[in-house]
């Protein structure tokens, strides 16, 4: 069980685009960012609707343009999910969001620093009750006008202490943008501290929470390819969440947003912070005892199951019988094969015995099956009723107990007991 850090809470939204709260004791939400362009009005609605039906609680567009935040009035009527707008440079592109009805602004401090202009994009907020998300990213916290001070900003890139050196940047320009908002008396504030550096996302998020009692949007900036984009992001965002740091998070890929969004939900559902939605899915990563072809198998099962399921139910594809039995027991739905065939169990009852193209097909009906059970109240998830004992049934997959029992000697498979 995950103790969440206390913070403050800010609330987004309104009744036509669902309420999301960030912070205090509201679930740690997913956002995401669209990757068209925003005055692209129908393909940016589409894009919208996309990220919100594979589950973004937030969807943050970018407004460089004064013709982005113009097609805003058009965009937000039409989409069912709040949204915030990224602001880079220009002030008034905050300004004319905010008019259009955008849920929440977002604010780099470097590159939006007068101090007049903050204010009022502040009072525009305070007037409508809006959140700001101020974002201190690595990449855009060293001053980029005054050259001398960029030269003196920058000297510690070369020295030994890099991590450390723009630690104390981030936090330095937090502090001081914080002043303005203070001044304002304006307290619906978001803080996020991205980089590119796993190690510093870490280091930047510990030492904001130890200083602020604001809610936390947490990322890793610039993360890559998906490929390789997961780790760089979940080893950093799992550890702070794990410890409890974290409010909303944004996973950020060179790929498709929807993968954002799916990663997201999937490092909630793991670490215990949201309901799952949908069915969980276990398999085994294959190895010289498979006899069908599981991966074809797992890939074709999870997006039917993404597709047709919404309970959450635990749904084992096991490639054999060594570890098949004990993952079938604790799988609502589970499915161990063996030569060319597949045994299905459900709740720990086995209902099939199928050859391999049939594997798919049955599999679905029985998780199709079990979940009208549950919705009729005749079945619980996770219950299990019978605990299967080898070596039934592992003789009917002519893969199993009895071919290990009589290779046994002289042979590289394992003796099972
Ligand atoms: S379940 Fe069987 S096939 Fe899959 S990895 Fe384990 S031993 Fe190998």
């Amino acid at each position: 069980m995950i103790h969440r850090r206390p913070t403050r809470k800010v609330t987004l939204g309104d009744a036509a685009h669902g309420f999301v709260s960030i912070g205090g004791d509201a679930p740690v939400s997913v956002q995401t960012m669209t990757a068209g362009y925003t005055h692209e009005i129908d393909k940016c609605i589409a894009e919208i609707h996309k990220l919100a039906a594979a589950g973004a609680d937030i969807v943050r567009v970018a407004v460089p343009e004064k013709k982005d935040t113009a097609a805003l009035k058009e965009i937000i009527p039409a989409v069912k999910v709040p949204i915030v707008a990224d602001v880079h440079f220009h002030f008034q592109r905050a300004l004319e969001a905010i008019e259009a009805g955008v849920h929440k602004i977002r604010l780099n401090p470097g590159n939006i620093n007068d101090r007049a202009q903050v204010k009022d994009v502040i009072q525009a907020c305070k007037a409508r009750k809006l959140p700001i998300r101020i974002g201190v990213n690595e990449g855009s916290i060293v001053e980029r006008k005054d050259k001398q001070k960029r030269l003196k900003e920058l000297g510690g890139v070369f020295s030994d202490d890099k991590h450390g050196h723009f630690l104390a940047i981030m936090i330095t320009k937090l502090e001081e943008y914080l002043e303005i908002f203070h001044e304002e008396d304006f307290h619906d504030i978001v803080i996020s501290a991205k980089s590119i550096d796993p190690l510093l996302v870490i280091s930047a998020y510990q030492e904001i929470s130890k200083r602020f009692d604001y809610p936390l949007h947490l990322g890793v900036t610039h993360a890559g390819p998906k490929e390789t984009g997961t780790i760089r992001s979940v080893v950093p965002l799992g550890h702070l969440l794990a410890s409890g740091i974290g409010d909303t998070v944004r996973i950020s890929y060179a790929n498709d947003s929807v993968y954002e969004v799916q990663d997201g939900l999937e490092l909630m559902y793991i670490l215990g912070l949201r309901d799952r939605i949908g069915a969980e899915l276990i398999a085994c990563p294959t190895c010289g005892r498979i006899q069908v072809d599981l991966y074809t198998l797992t890939q074709d099962v999870r997006k039917k199951l993404a597709a047709e399921i919404k309970l959450p139910i635990k749904v084992a594809v096991m490639g054999c019988i060594v570890n098949g039995p004990g993952e079938a027991e604790g799988a609502d739905v589970a499915i161990f094969a063996g030569d060319r065939r597949g045994i299905i169990y459900v709740q720990g009852e086995k209902v099939a015995n199928v050859p391999e193209e049939e594997i798919l097909d049955r599999l679905l009906k029985e998780c199709r099956d079990f979940e009208d059970k549950i919705r009729r109240g005749e079945a619980k998830l996770g219950e299990k009723k019978v605990a299967i004992l080898p070596p039934d049934p592992i003789g009917e997959l002519g893969s199993g107990w009895e071919k290990i029992e009589k290779d046994k000697r002289g042979t590289r498979l394992p003796v099972v007991k």
